[in-house]
């Protein structure tokens, strides 16, 4: 029987690992299909408080995992497939073995939506990015591309022409999806231009590791060409990694956990942290945060229930 299990190793899980590790409730880890969370996939992270130089994103996480393990805690690989939320303990099937808990800690995150182009993966961290508020600075001066035909877009677009000597709007519609103001703020922006009606066929230059040009295709006309860019953001929303806890825990209709308040969920004993929860923030300091919060909140728990 455990006390705590941490579902996700990223930002918030792992604080939330440091906070009940040094608590003595041993929390288990259960680290999930990317190892580290979101900051695994970039490179340099320069607003995460206490790096005047910044510090590198896998370098960053991992740190928080070994002084999440120098006070005790367990990491687990693997997935949770499976959870049992209706009586306490709580069950879990984590990669076909099921495991109790007298509390739960879902960190489990939101995973940014990707164009799939052949590239896109390979060049995340060196020009093409899904965070303008993390990655707009590495763009002063820069020509920016943002994809994207909702409010997120628009607010990064926005956002990005602060830095950017000029953003393209890149969307595969005539019409927007975004709210008529924010659509309006954008249009309105003089360093940003439009491009409707457009796809991406692929990002370029893995061989140089670096973002230099897109491939662009009108989908009226099935003209294609090249285009420079330096900084590539995608911006189509974020996919809750909350599927495993449908129908028990509350989420909004795009699956975000919904707060009860603190770090409550509709279930007592089970707590949110991070993104997963988040949808406005989305930041490692702030998913830091709420882990911290989290991991208090299970501790009192489980003191106030004689544990
Ligand atoms: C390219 C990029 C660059 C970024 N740069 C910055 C930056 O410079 N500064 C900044 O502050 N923020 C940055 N961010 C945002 C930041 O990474 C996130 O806000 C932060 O990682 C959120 O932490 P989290 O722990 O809530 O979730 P995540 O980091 O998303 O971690 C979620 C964890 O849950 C696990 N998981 C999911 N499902 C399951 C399951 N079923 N079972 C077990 N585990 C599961 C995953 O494996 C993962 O370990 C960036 C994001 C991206 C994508």
């Amino acid at each position: 029987m455990l006390d705590v299990v941490i579902v996700g190793s990223g930002c918030a899980g792992n604080t939330a690992a440091i906070y009940t590790a040094r608590a003595n409730l041993k929390p288990l880890v259960i680290s999930g299909h990317e190892a580290g969370g979101q900051l695994s996939l970039t490179t340099l992270v320069e607003n995460f408080p206490g790096f005047p130089e910044g510090i590198n994103g896998p370098e960053l996480v991992e740190n928080m995992k070994m002084q999440a393990q120098n006070f005790g805690a367990e990491y687990l690989h693997g997935s949770l497939l499976e959870a049992d939320l209706s009586k306490r303990p709580f069950r879990l099937n984590v990669e076909g073995d099921w495991m109790e808990t007298r509390t739960l800690i879902v960190a489990s995150g939101a995973s940014a939506r990707w164009l799939g182009l052949p590239n896109e993966q390979k060049l995340i961290g060196h020009g093409v990015s899904s965070c303008a508020t993390c990655d707009g600075f590495f763009y002063r001066g820069k020509k920016i591309m943002v994809i994207g035909g909702g409010d997120s877009a628009m607010e990064e677009a926005n956002f990005l022409s602060r830095f950017g000597s000029e953003v393209t709007l890149v969307h595969r519609r005539e019409q927007f999806r975004a709210s008529k103001i924010m659509h309006d703020r954008a249009k309105s922006n003089p360093k940003i231009k439009f491009l409707t009606n457009t796809v991406v066929e692929d990002v370029h230059d893995v061989s140089a590791n670096l973002v230099t040009h897109v491939r662009l295709r009108n989908t009226s006309t099935n003209a294609v060409w090249e285009q420079e860019v330096d900084g590539f953001f995608v911006a189509i929303g974020h996919i809750p990694n909350t599927a495993v806890f449908k129908g028990q825990i509350d989420t909004d209709a795009d699956g975000y956990i919904l707060s009860k308040g603190g770090a409550r969920t509709n279930i007592p004993g089970v707590f949110h942290a991070g993104d997963v929860q988040d949808r406005t923030y989305r930041q490692a300091i702030t998913a830091s945060g709420a882990g911290c919060m989290a991991a208090m909140e299970a501790e009192r728990f489980l003191e106030a229930e004689g544990h």
